[in-house]
Protein backbone atom coordinates (compact mmCIF):
# COMPACT_ATOMS: atom_id res chain seq x y z
CA UNK A 1 0.00 0.00 0.00
CA UNK A 2 0.93 3.17 -1.44
CA UNK A 3 2.52 5.71 1.81
CA UNK A 4 2.10 9.40 1.70
CA UNK A 5 4.62 11.37 3.52
CA UNK A 6 5.18 14.63 5.17
CA UNK A 7 8.19 16.31 2.75
CA UNK A 8 10.14 18.52 4.79
CA UNK A 9 13.54 20.12 3.77
CA UNK A 10 13.21 18.83 0.46
CA UNK A 11 12.72 15.39 2.03
CA UNK A 12 10.15 12.00 2.45
CA UNK A 13 9.84 12.48 6.42
CA UNK A 14 7.61 10.10 8.01
CA UNK A 15 7.01 10.09 11.90
CA UNK A 16 6.75 6.61 13.04
CA UNK A 17 4.41 7.37 15.56
CA UNK A 18 1.94 9.40 13.33
CA UNK A 19 -1.33 7.89 13.26
CA UNK A 20 -2.76 6.97 9.52
CA UNK A 21 -5.89 7.92 7.46
CA UNK A 22 -6.86 6.12 4.45
CA UNK A 23 -7.35 7.47 0.75
CA UNK A 24 -9.65 5.69 -1.42
CA UNK A 25 -10.19 5.63 -5.32
CA UNK A 26 -13.85 6.79 -4.99
CA UNK A 27 -14.75 5.38 -8.24
CA UNK A 28 -13.85 1.87 -7.31
CA UNK A 29 -14.20 2.54 -3.48
CA UNK A 30 -10.64 0.91 -2.86
CA UNK A 31 -8.29 2.23 -0.40
CA UNK A 32 -5.10 3.20 -2.65
CA UNK A 33 -2.85 4.66 0.05
CA UNK A 34 -2.44 5.80 3.47
CA UNK A 35 -1.50 8.95 4.51
CA UNK A 36 0.22 10.37 7.78
CA UNK A 37 -1.53 12.69 10.02
CA UNK A 38 1.18 14.80 11.25
CA UNK A 39 1.08 16.77 14.32
CA UNK A 40 2.96 19.68 16.54
CA UNK A 41 6.27 17.40 16.19
CA UNK A 42 6.09 17.72 12.20
CA UNK A 43 4.66 20.83 12.42
CA UNK A 44 7.39 22.47 14.54
CA UNK A 45 10.06 20.64 12.32
CA UNK A 46 8.67 22.20 8.61
CA UNK A 47 8.22 25.60 9.86
CA UNK A 48 11.41 25.64 11.42
CA UNK A 49 13.33 24.29 7.89
CA UNK A 50 11.50 26.85 6.28
CA UNK A 51 12.08 29.53 8.35
CA UNK A 52 15.46 28.73 8.18
CA UNK A 53 15.54 28.46 4.00
CA UNK A 54 13.09 31.41 3.48
CA UNK A 55 16.13 33.95 4.38
CA UNK A 56 18.00 33.13 1.36
CA UNK A 57 15.00 32.69 -0.58
CA UNK A 58 13.51 36.17 0.64
CA UNK A 59 16.80 38.05 -0.31
CA UNK A 60 16.87 36.41 -3.86
CA UNK A 61 15.85 38.89 -6.12
CA UNK A 62 12.14 38.94 -7.75
CA UNK A 63 13.27 38.09 -11.04
CA UNK A 64 15.14 35.51 -10.49
CA UNK A 65 12.25 33.39 -7.62
CA UNK A 66 10.05 34.63 -11.16
CA UNK A 67 12.66 32.14 -13.13
CA UNK A 68 11.27 29.36 -10.74
CA UNK A 69 7.79 30.22 -11.73
CA UNK A 70 8.74 30.06 -15.83
CA UNK A 71 10.41 27.14 -15.00
CA UNK A 72 7.53 25.49 -13.12
CA UNK A 73 4.86 26.25 -15.83
CA UNK A 74 6.97 24.35 -18.51
CA UNK A 75 6.66 21.70 -16.00
CA UNK A 76 3.45 21.88 -15.34
CA UNK A 77 2.62 22.09 -19.21
CA UNK A 78 4.57 18.86 -20.14
CA UNK A 79 3.11 17.01 -16.91
CA UNK A 80 -0.69 17.96 -17.21
CA UNK A 81 -1.44 14.43 -17.94
CA UNK A 82 0.07 13.05 -15.04
CA UNK A 83 -0.95 15.99 -12.56
CA UNK A 84 -4.73 15.49 -13.77
CA UNK A 85 -4.23 11.81 -13.61
CA UNK A 86 -2.96 12.12 -9.93
CA UNK A 87 -6.05 13.98 -8.93
CA UNK A 88 -8.51 12.03 -10.38
CA UNK A 89 -7.05 8.89 -8.63
CA UNK A 90 -8.31 10.00 -5.26
CA UNK A 91 -10.74 12.74 -5.96
CA UNK A 92 -12.76 10.99 -9.21
CA UNK A 93 -13.14 13.83 -11.39
CA UNK A 94 -13.44 13.04 -14.96
CA UNK A 95 -9.46 13.41 -16.63
CA UNK A 96 -11.41 16.93 -18.75
CA UNK A 97 -12.29 18.32 -15.76
CA UNK A 98 -8.72 17.71 -13.43
CA UNK A 99 -7.17 19.23 -16.71
CA UNK A 100 -9.60 22.11 -16.77
CA UNK A 101 -7.88 21.97 -12.56
CA UNK A 102 -4.46 22.25 -14.09
CA UNK A 103 -5.29 24.73 -16.43
CA UNK A 104 -6.71 27.44 -13.73
CA UNK A 105 -3.65 26.65 -11.83
CA UNK A 106 -1.44 27.54 -14.56
CA UNK A 107 -3.15 30.73 -14.78
CA UNK A 108 -1.36 31.44 -11.21
CA UNK A 109 1.82 30.52 -11.97
CA UNK A 110 1.84 32.76 -14.98
CA UNK A 111 0.95 35.49 -13.11
CA UNK A 112 3.85 34.67 -10.23
CA UNK A 113 6.10 34.76 -13.16
CA UNK A 114 5.60 38.60 -13.42
CA UNK A 115 6.37 39.24 -9.45
CA UNK A 116 8.97 41.99 -10.24
CA UNK A 117 6.56 43.77 -11.46
CA UNK A 118 3.94 43.66 -8.89
CA UNK A 119 6.38 44.50 -6.49
CA UNK A 120 7.69 47.43 -8.09
CA UNK A 121 6.54 50.01 -5.19
CA UNK A 122 6.26 53.32 -5.56
CA UNK A 123 9.02 56.64 -4.97
CA UNK A 124 8.01 60.40 -4.23
CA UNK A 125 11.41 62.75 -4.32
CA UNK A 126 11.70 66.00 -2.93
CA UNK A 127 8.49 65.58 -0.13
CA UNK A 128 9.93 68.26 1.59
CA UNK A 129 13.57 69.67 1.19
CA UNK A 130 16.42 66.77 0.29
CA UNK A 131 13.82 64.24 1.71
CA UNK A 132 12.84 61.28 -0.84
CA UNK A 133 10.28 58.79 -0.10
CA UNK A 134 9.75 55.43 -1.01
CA UNK A 135 7.77 52.53 -0.53
CA UNK A 136 8.08 48.56 -0.48
CA UNK A 137 6.59 45.29 -0.23
CA UNK A 138 8.30 43.22 1.88
CA UNK A 139 7.94 39.03 2.46
CA UNK A 140 6.17 38.24 5.95
CA UNK A 141 8.21 34.86 6.72
CA UNK A 142 6.95 31.47 6.85
CA UNK A 143 3.47 31.43 5.40
CA UNK A 144 0.73 28.29 5.47
CA UNK A 145 -1.92 27.31 3.59
CA UNK A 146 -4.59 24.77 4.19
CA UNK A 147 -6.51 23.36 1.43
CA UNK A 148 -10.11 21.34 0.63
CA UNK A 149 -10.21 18.11 -1.36
CA UNK A 150 -12.26 19.46 -4.35
CA UNK A 151 -9.35 21.41 -6.19
CA UNK A 152 -6.68 19.18 -4.74
CA UNK A 153 -4.00 20.84 -6.78
CA UNK A 154 -5.65 23.99 -8.15
CA UNK A 155 -6.12 25.45 -4.35
CA UNK A 156 -2.79 24.59 -3.07
CA UNK A 157 -1.53 26.60 -6.61
CA UNK A 158 -3.87 29.57 -5.66
CA UNK A 159 -1.85 30.27 -3.04
CA UNK A 160 1.98 28.57 -3.21
CA UNK A 161 3.12 30.27 -6.80
CA UNK A 162 2.26 33.50 -4.99
CA UNK A 163 3.15 33.53 -1.60
CA UNK A 164 6.87 31.74 -2.52
CA UNK A 165 6.88 34.58 -5.47
CA UNK A 166 6.46 37.38 -3.09
CA UNK A 167 9.81 35.82 -0.98
CA UNK A 168 7.77 33.88 1.50
CA UNK A 169 8.60 30.54 2.39
CA UNK A 170 5.85 27.55 2.62
CA UNK A 171 4.07 25.17 4.69
CA UNK A 172 0.86 23.13 3.23
CA UNK A 173 -1.05 21.19 4.98
CA UNK A 174 -3.83 19.71 2.21
CA UNK A 175 -6.75 17.76 2.18
CA UNK A 176 -6.35 14.13 3.84
CA UNK A 177 -8.86 12.80 1.63
CA UNK A 178 -6.97 13.16 -1.59
CA UNK A 179 -3.25 14.41 -0.91
CA UNK A 180 -1.17 12.58 -3.16
CA UNK A 181 -0.91 15.16 -6.10
CA UNK A 182 0.92 17.88 -3.83
CA UNK A 183 3.85 15.10 -3.94
CA UNK A 184 3.82 15.55 -7.33
CA UNK A 185 3.82 19.57 -7.44
CA UNK A 186 6.35 19.68 -4.51
CA UNK A 187 8.76 17.52 -6.92
CA UNK A 188 7.36 19.54 -9.85
CA UNK A 189 8.89 22.79 -7.72
CA UNK A 190 12.11 21.24 -7.04
CA UNK A 191 13.03 20.50 -10.21
CA UNK A 192 12.03 24.38 -11.21
CA UNK A 193 14.91 24.78 -9.03
CA UNK A 194 13.50 26.02 -5.91
CA UNK A 195 15.37 25.56 -3.21
CA UNK A 196 14.70 22.62 -0.84
CA UNK A 197 12.56 23.57 2.70
CA UNK A 198 10.89 26.95 0.69
CA UNK A 199 7.97 25.11 0.49
CA UNK A 200 6.98 21.98 2.59
CA UNK A 201 3.93 19.77 3.08
CA UNK A 202 2.70 18.62 6.32
CA UNK A 203 -0.11 16.05 5.97
CA UNK A 204 -3.01 15.63 8.86
CA UNK A 205 -5.98 17.06 10.02
CA UNK A 206 -7.06 19.33 13.06
CA UNK A 207 -4.00 18.43 15.29
CA UNK A 208 -1.87 19.57 12.28
CA UNK A 209 -4.14 22.84 11.56
CA UNK A 210 -4.37 23.98 15.10
CA UNK A 211 -0.10 23.53 15.75
CA UNK A 212 -0.13 25.77 12.44
CA UNK A 213 -2.62 28.31 13.94
CA UNK A 214 -0.70 28.61 16.85
CA UNK A 215 2.95 28.63 15.69
CA UNK A 216 4.43 31.83 16.74
CA UNK A 217 6.98 32.19 13.28
CA UNK A 218 3.98 31.38 10.66
CA UNK A 219 3.27 35.24 9.88
CA UNK A 220 0.22 34.47 7.65
CA UNK A 221 -2.69 31.61 6.77
CA UNK A 222 -4.48 31.12 3.74
CA UNK A 223 -7.34 28.54 4.11
CA UNK A 224 -10.12 27.43 1.73
CA UNK A 225 -12.76 24.71 2.93
CA UNK A 226 -16.22 25.21 4.52
CA UNK A 227 -17.88 27.80 6.27
CA UNK A 228 -17.89 26.04 9.94
CA UNK A 229 -14.10 25.74 9.80
CA UNK A 230 -12.56 28.76 7.83
CA UNK A 231 -14.66 30.67 10.66
CA UNK A 232 -12.45 28.82 13.07
CA UNK A 233 -9.48 29.26 11.38
CA UNK A 234 -9.82 33.05 10.93
CA UNK A 235 -10.54 33.55 15.01
CA UNK A 236 -8.02 30.98 16.28
CA UNK A 237 -5.28 32.85 13.63
CA UNK A 238 -6.12 36.01 14.08
CA UNK A 239 -6.44 35.58 17.79
CA UNK A 240 -2.78 34.61 17.62
CA UNK A 241 -1.79 38.20 15.82
CA UNK A 242 -1.87 36.33 11.78
CA UNK A 243 -3.07 37.60 8.64
CA UNK A 244 -5.86 35.28 8.04
CA UNK A 245 -7.98 34.68 4.89
CA UNK A 246 -10.39 31.75 5.43
CA UNK A 247 -12.66 31.31 2.19
CA UNK A 248 -15.79 29.30 3.15
CA UNK A 249 -18.31 27.59 1.39
CA UNK A 250 -21.30 28.76 -1.07
CA UNK A 251 -24.79 28.35 -2.49
CA UNK A 252 -24.47 29.88 -5.95
CA UNK A 253 -27.67 30.92 -7.64
CA UNK A 254 -28.29 31.51 -11.18
CA UNK A 255 -31.41 33.66 -12.10
CA UNK A 256 -32.85 33.36 -15.29
CA UNK A 257 -35.15 35.44 -16.64
CA UNK A 258 -38.14 35.48 -18.75
CA UNK A 259 -35.93 36.40 -21.98
CA UNK A 260 -32.65 34.41 -21.48
CA UNK A 261 -31.85 31.86 -24.71
CA UNK A 262 -33.57 28.65 -22.25
CA UNK A 263 -31.45 26.42 -24.24
CA UNK A 264 -27.90 28.62 -23.79
CA UNK A 265 -29.28 28.66 -19.59
CA UNK A 266 -29.80 25.08 -19.58
CA UNK A 267 -26.53 23.75 -21.31
CA UNK A 268 -24.87 26.12 -18.28
CA UNK A 269 -27.04 24.54 -15.42
CA UNK A 270 -26.20 20.78 -16.72
CA UNK A 271 -22.36 21.72 -16.45
CA UNK A 272 -22.17 24.41 -14.02
CA UNK A 273 -24.27 22.44 -11.77
CA UNK A 274 -23.04 18.88 -11.95
CA UNK A 275 -19.19 18.96 -13.53
CA UNK A 276 -17.60 17.96 -10.56
CA UNK A 277 -20.97 16.10 -9.48
CA UNK A 278 -21.04 19.18 -7.84
CA UNK A 279 -18.27 19.42 -5.61
CA UNK A 280 -17.35 23.09 -6.52
CA UNK A 281 -17.46 25.92 -4.56
CA UNK A 282 -18.34 28.12 -7.52
CA UNK A 283 -21.17 25.24 -8.69
CA UNK A 284 -24.27 26.38 -9.15
CA UNK A 285 -26.75 24.66 -6.83
CA UNK A 286 -30.04 26.74 -6.65
CA UNK A 287 -31.57 27.96 -10.13
CA UNK A 288 -34.11 30.56 -10.16
CA UNK A 289 -36.30 30.87 -13.11
CA UNK A 290 -37.97 33.96 -13.15
CA UNK A 291 -42.25 33.40 -14.00
CA UNK A 292 -43.93 30.03 -14.34
CA UNK A 293 -43.57 29.94 -17.94
CA UNK A 294 -40.02 30.36 -17.72
CA UNK A 295 -40.04 27.61 -15.11
CA UNK A 296 -41.48 25.14 -17.05
CA UNK A 297 -39.97 25.63 -20.22
CA UNK A 298 -36.52 25.10 -18.44
CA UNK A 299 -37.41 22.04 -16.40
CA UNK A 300 -38.91 20.68 -19.18
CA UNK A 301 -34.72 21.32 -20.82
CA UNK A 302 -33.30 20.02 -17.83
CA UNK A 303 -35.05 17.07 -17.40
CA UNK A 304 -34.23 14.55 -19.59
CA UNK A 305 -30.69 15.94 -19.55
CA UNK A 306 -29.89 15.40 -15.80
CA UNK A 307 -31.61 12.06 -15.82
CA UNK A 308 -29.09 10.87 -18.73
CA UNK A 309 -26.03 12.37 -17.48
CA UNK A 310 -23.39 10.15 -18.08
CA UNK A 311 -21.80 9.25 -14.59
CA UNK A 312 -18.50 7.43 -14.44
CA UNK A 313 -14.92 6.77 -13.58
CA UNK A 314 -12.19 9.18 -14.99
CA UNK A 315 -10.68 6.56 -17.28
CA UNK A 316 -14.19 6.82 -19.07
CA UNK A 317 -13.28 9.85 -21.07
CA UNK A 318 -16.83 9.86 -22.21
CA UNK A 319 -18.45 10.79 -18.98
CA UNK A 320 -19.97 14.21 -18.07
CA UNK A 321 -18.80 13.56 -13.90
CA UNK A 322 -17.72 11.56 -11.25
CA UNK A 323 -18.06 10.31 -7.86
CA UNK A 324 -18.39 11.66 -4.76
CA UNK A 325 -15.38 12.01 -2.60
CA UNK A 326 -16.13 9.43 0.49
CA UNK A 327 -18.68 6.95 1.54
CA UNK A 328 -20.06 9.65 3.95
CA UNK A 329 -19.87 12.73 1.69
CA UNK A 330 -22.41 10.20 -0.35
CA UNK A 331 -24.44 9.32 2.20
CA UNK A 332 -24.79 13.34 3.39
CA UNK A 333 -25.84 14.21 -0.43
CA UNK A 334 -28.57 11.42 -0.13
CA UNK A 335 -30.01 12.43 3.38
CA UNK A 336 -30.39 16.17 1.84
CA UNK A 337 -32.34 14.66 -0.98
CA UNK A 338 -34.53 12.62 1.17
CA UNK A 339 -35.09 16.01 3.37
CA UNK A 340 -35.95 18.14 0.38
CA UNK A 341 -38.62 15.25 -0.39
CA UNK A 342 -39.92 15.16 3.32
CA UNK A 343 -40.43 18.94 3.66
CA UNK A 344 -41.98 19.18 0.30
CA UNK A 345 -39.85 19.55 -2.80
CA UNK A 346 -40.47 17.62 -5.89
CA UNK A 347 -38.06 14.95 -7.32
CA UNK A 348 -37.83 15.47 -10.77
CA UNK A 349 -35.10 13.57 -11.15
CA UNK A 350 -33.56 11.52 -8.39
CA UNK A 351 -29.94 10.29 -8.65
CA UNK A 352 -30.08 8.29 -5.14
CA UNK A 353 -30.59 4.98 -6.35
CA UNK A 354 -27.72 5.17 -9.11
CA UNK A 355 -25.44 2.22 -9.51
CA UNK A 356 -22.69 1.39 -11.69
CA UNK A 357 -21.48 -1.77 -13.03
CA UNK A 358 -18.69 -2.71 -12.41
CA UNK A 359 -17.82 0.07 -9.75
CA UNK A 360 -21.01 -1.15 -7.16
CA UNK A 361 -18.49 -0.04 -4.29
CA UNK A 362 -17.64 3.05 -5.69
CA UNK A 363 -19.37 6.72 -4.23
CA UNK A 364 -21.77 7.47 -6.77
CA UNK A 365 -25.55 9.48 -6.56
CA UNK A 366 -26.78 10.34 -9.72
CA UNK A 367 -27.53 13.72 -11.35
CA UNK A 368 -30.77 15.06 -8.96
CA UNK A 369 -33.19 17.89 -10.00
CA UNK A 370 -35.43 19.22 -7.38
CA UNK A 371 -38.02 21.60 -8.25
CA UNK A 372 -40.27 23.79 -6.04
CA UNK A 373 -37.70 23.94 -3.22
CA UNK A 374 -38.53 26.49 -1.15
CA UNK A 375 -36.32 29.29 0.67
CA UNK A 376 -37.12 27.74 4.43
CA UNK A 377 -36.06 24.06 3.19
CA UNK A 378 -33.24 22.59 4.68
CA UNK A 379 -32.11 21.37 0.86
CA UNK A 380 -32.18 25.71 -0.32
CA UNK A 381 -30.50 26.77 2.86
CA UNK A 382 -27.52 24.64 3.68
CA UNK A 383 -24.35 23.83 1.01
CA UNK A 384 -25.01 20.06 -0.55
CA UNK A 385 -21.82 19.79 -2.19
CA UNK A 386 -23.27 17.08 -4.69
CA UNK A 387 -25.16 16.76 -7.84
CA UNK A 388 -28.17 18.35 -7.01
CA UNK A 389 -30.14 21.35 -8.71
CA UNK A 390 -32.64 23.13 -6.62
CA UNK A 391 -35.18 25.47 -8.23
CA UNK A 392 -36.93 28.09 -6.58
CA UNK A 393 -39.24 29.48 -8.96
CA UNK A 394 -39.20 33.39 -8.19
CA UNK A 395 -42.62 35.15 -9.32
CA UNK A 396 -40.43 38.51 -10.48
CA UNK A 397 -36.90 39.80 -10.66
CA UNK A 398 -37.06 41.98 -7.46
CA UNK A 399 -37.86 38.54 -5.74
CA UNK A 400 -35.07 36.75 -6.85
CA UNK A 401 -32.50 39.27 -6.13
CA UNK A 402 -33.88 39.50 -2.72
CA UNK A 403 -33.73 35.58 -2.62
CA UNK A 404 -29.77 35.67 -3.08
CA UNK A 405 -29.09 38.51 -0.85
CA UNK A 406 -31.17 37.02 2.10
CA UNK A 407 -28.91 34.15 1.68
CA UNK A 408 -25.65 32.94 4.39
CA UNK A 409 -23.36 32.33 1.29
CA UNK A 410 -22.20 34.76 -0.93
CA UNK A 411 -19.56 33.53 -3.40
CA UNK A 412 -20.76 33.06 -6.72
CA UNK A 413 -23.93 34.19 -8.56
CA UNK A 414 -25.10 34.05 -12.31
CA UNK A 415 -27.76 35.91 -14.20
CA UNK A 416 -28.94 34.52 -17.56
CA UNK A 417 -31.02 37.39 -19.94
CA UNK A 418 -31.02 39.26 -23.00
CA UNK A 419 -31.90 42.70 -20.92
CA UNK A 420 -28.95 44.71 -20.38
CA UNK A 421 -30.62 47.50 -17.98
CA UNK A 422 -31.58 44.30 -15.59
CA UNK A 423 -28.13 42.41 -15.98
CA UNK A 424 -26.02 45.80 -15.27
CA UNK A 425 -28.83 46.07 -12.24
CA UNK A 426 -27.82 42.73 -11.37
CA UNK A 427 -23.68 43.29 -11.68
CA UNK A 428 -23.75 46.74 -9.23
CA UNK A 429 -26.57 45.48 -6.70
CA UNK A 430 -26.46 42.06 -5.62
CA UNK A 431 -24.47 41.40 -2.29
CA UNK A 432 -22.23 38.76 -3.71
CA UNK A 433 -18.38 38.57 -4.34
CA UNK A 434 -18.46 37.18 -7.83
CA UNK A 435 -20.84 37.85 -10.56
CA UNK A 436 -21.83 35.73 -14.27
CA UNK A 437 -23.39 37.68 -16.68
CA UNK A 438 -24.69 34.90 -18.37
CA UNK A 439 -21.29 32.73 -17.44
CA UNK A 440 -22.62 30.60 -15.33
CA UNK A 441 -18.93 30.20 -12.96
CA UNK A 442 -17.68 33.34 -13.04
CA UNK A 443 -14.56 32.38 -11.67
CA UNK A 444 -11.71 35.48 -11.92
CA UNK A 445 -8.87 34.49 -14.44
CA UNK A 446 -5.23 34.78 -12.60
CA UNK A 447 -4.34 38.25 -13.18
CA UNK A 448 -7.91 39.64 -11.37
CA UNK A 449 -8.62 38.09 -7.79
CA UNK A 450 -10.71 35.36 -6.24
CA UNK A 451 -13.27 35.54 -3.36
CA UNK A 452 -16.99 35.95 -2.21
CA UNK A 453 -18.94 37.75 0.06
CA UNK A 454 -20.06 37.26 4.03
CA UNK A 455 -19.97 33.61 5.31
CA UNK A 456 -18.33 32.69 2.00
CA UNK A 457 -14.77 34.61 3.52
CA UNK A 458 -13.15 35.74 6.62
CA UNK A 459 -10.41 38.02 5.98
CA UNK A 460 -10.06 41.13 3.92
CA UNK A 461 -8.16 39.69 0.91
CA UNK A 462 -9.01 37.39 -1.59
CA UNK A 463 -6.88 35.18 -3.47
CA UNK A 464 -4.48 34.77 -6.02
CA UNK A 465 -3.77 38.02 -7.97
CA UNK A 466 -3.43 41.40 -6.81
CA UNK A 467 -4.77 40.57 -3.79
CA UNK A 468 -2.65 37.63 -3.20
CA UNK A 469 0.43 40.30 -3.65
CA UNK A 470 -0.98 42.50 -0.88
CA UNK A 471 -2.09 39.52 1.34
CA UNK A 472 1.82 37.83 1.17
CA UNK A 473 3.32 41.10 1.64
CA UNK A 474 3.51 43.90 4.16
CA UNK A 475 4.14 47.86 3.32
CA UNK A 476 7.47 49.23 4.41
CA UNK A 477 8.05 52.92 3.82
CA UNK A 478 11.46 54.70 3.93
CA UNK A 479 12.04 58.48 3.95
CA UNK A 480 15.36 59.50 3.64
CA UNK A 481 17.00 62.71 3.60
CA UNK A 482 20.18 63.39 1.17
CA UNK A 483 22.58 65.30 1.98
CA UNK A 484 22.67 65.08 5.21
CA UNK A 485 24.96 67.97 5.70
CA UNK A 486 21.42 70.28 6.11
CA UNK A 487 21.55 71.42 10.04
CA UNK A 488 17.97 72.19 11.05
CA UNK A 489 18.73 72.18 14.67
CA UNK A 490 16.22 69.90 17.14
CA UNK A 491 12.51 69.86 16.47
CA UNK A 492 9.82 68.94 18.93
CA UNK A 493 6.86 69.65 16.98
CA UNK A 494 5.07 66.95 14.73
CA UNK A 495 7.19 66.95 11.52
CA UNK A 496 4.98 68.82 8.48
CA UNK A 497 5.82 71.23 5.72
CA UNK A 498 3.64 73.33 5.64
CA UNK A 499 4.97 75.71 8.74
P1 LIG B 1 -13.25 21.14 5.09
O1 LIG B 1 -13.59 22.44 5.70
O2 LIG B 1 -13.83 19.91 5.68
O3 LIG B 1 -11.66 20.92 5.08
C1 LIG B 1 -10.79 21.90 4.61
C2 LIG B 1 -9.45 21.75 5.32
O4 LIG B 1 -9.65 21.98 6.72
C3 LIG B 1 -8.83 20.37 5.17
O5 LIG B 1 -7.44 20.53 4.97
C4 LIG B 1 -9.14 19.71 6.50
O6 LIG B 1 -8.17 18.78 6.88
C5 LIG B 1 -9.16 20.88 7.47
N1 LIG B 1 -10.08 20.66 8.59
C6 LIG B 1 -11.22 19.94 8.58
N2 LIG B 1 -11.80 19.96 9.79
C7 LIG B 1 -11.00 20.70 10.59
C8 LIG B 1 -11.08 21.10 11.96
N3 LIG B 1 -12.10 20.74 12.74
N4 LIG B 1 -10.10 21.88 12.44
C9 LIG B 1 -9.08 22.28 11.66
N5 LIG B 1 -8.96 21.92 10.37
C10 LIG B 1 -9.91 21.16 9.83
O7 LIG B 1 -13.64 21.25 3.53
P2 LIG B 1 -13.64 20.10 2.44
O8 LIG B 1 -14.77 19.19 2.69
O9 LIG B 1 -12.28 19.56 2.26
O10 LIG B 1 -13.93 20.98 1.13
C11 LIG B 1 -15.22 21.34 0.72
C12 LIG B 1 -15.60 22.72 1.20
O11 LIG B 1 -14.66 23.68 0.73
C13 LIG B 1 -16.94 23.19 0.67
O12 LIG B 1 -17.63 23.85 1.70
C14 LIG B 1 -16.58 24.17 -0.43
O13 LIG B 1 -17.55 25.15 -0.72
C15 LIG B 1 -15.35 24.78 0.15
N6 LIG B 1 -14.53 25.40 -0.88
C16 LIG B 1 -14.53 26.76 -0.94
C17 LIG B 1 -13.80 27.39 -1.92
C18 LIG B 1 -13.78 28.88 -2.01
O14 LIG B 1 -12.95 29.39 -2.73
N7 LIG B 1 -14.61 29.62 -1.31
C19 LIG B 1 -13.05 26.64 -2.84
C20 LIG B 1 -13.06 25.26 -2.73
C21 LIG B 1 -13.81 24.64 -1.74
Amino acid sequence: MEHIDHIIAGKAYRAPRNPTAAVFNPASGEQVAVVSLGGADEVHLAVANAHDAGKAWAATPPAKRANVMFAMRELMQRHRDDIARAISREHGKTHDDALGEVARALEVVEFASGIAHHLKGSFSREVANSVDVYAERAPLGVVAGITPFNFPAMVPLWMIPMALACGNSFVLKPSERDPSVTTLIHDLFAEAGLPAGVFNIVHGGKEAVDALLDHPLVKAVSFVGSTPIARYIYTRGTAAGKRVQALGGAKNHMVILPDADLDQAADALLGAGFGSAGERCMAVSVAVPVGEETADQLIARLAPRVASLKIGPATDSDADMGPLITAAHRDKVVGYIDAGEAEGAKVVVDGRGFRLQGYEQGFWVGGTLLDRVEPHMQVYREEIFGPVLSVVRAPDYATAAALIDGHEYANGTAIFTRDGDAARDFAARIEVGMVGVNVPIPVPVGYHSFGGWKSSIFGAHGIYGPEAVHFYTRLKTVTSRWPTGIRAGAEFKFPSLNG
